[in-house]
């Protein structure tokens, strides 16, 4: 079987949040609640969240993998520097949605739905031409749960 059980569990999540999220914006919040739990993990196993539990990690390996060209990934994408440009520019993104939504509950909701709607179809399309994770190597919250682990001394890099 592909994925692990873990995977099999949290899949679903994914069409939930970005079909679901479409007609029920609150349906957002549980990106923010997934966020959160995942930053806090992540400080104590680093990652474990991506390879365990993230739906759309899931839906990558499940799914996407047996679809996949499975060619090499662009070399710029193991650049740290450019996962923090990706990061920078889609964090600027999400502020500036998050602004114009102002204070309504719904339009909050719905920035979080379209953004998980537009991060799922990039990485359907470079998990299709090159491999099935690689939006995993530039995804924003994977690089701040790789950082935040760094910053907990038994799980973080030795000195
Ligand atoms: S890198 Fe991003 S999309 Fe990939 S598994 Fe982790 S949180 Fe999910």
């Amino acid at each position: 079987m592909q994925g692990k059980i873990s995977q099999w569990i949290m899949i679903w999540l994914l069409p939930v949040i970005v079909i679901g999220g479409l007609f029920v914006p609150l349906l957002g919040y549980l990106v923010v609640g997934m966020m959160a739990f995942f930053l806090v993990l992540s400080f104590f196993k680093p990652r474990f969240w991506c390879w365990n539990l993230c739906p759309r990690g899931s839906f990558l390996d499940i799914a996407l993998s047996r679809v996949s060209a499975n060619r090499p990934m662009p070399k710029i994408f193991l650049k740290l520097w450019f996962r923090w440009l990706v990061f920078a520019f889609l964090m600027t993104f999400l502020m500036w949605r998050l602004t114009v939504a102002g204070a309504s509950l719904m339009a909050v909701g719905k920035v979080f739905v379209i953004m998980c709607v537009v991060t799922t179809v990039i990485a359907m399309v470079l998990g299709t031409i090159t491999k099935h994770r690689a939006w995993c190597m530039i995804c924003p919250m994977g690089l701040l749960q790789e950082q935040i682990g760094k910053c907990n001394k038994k799980t973080g890099p030795k000195k």
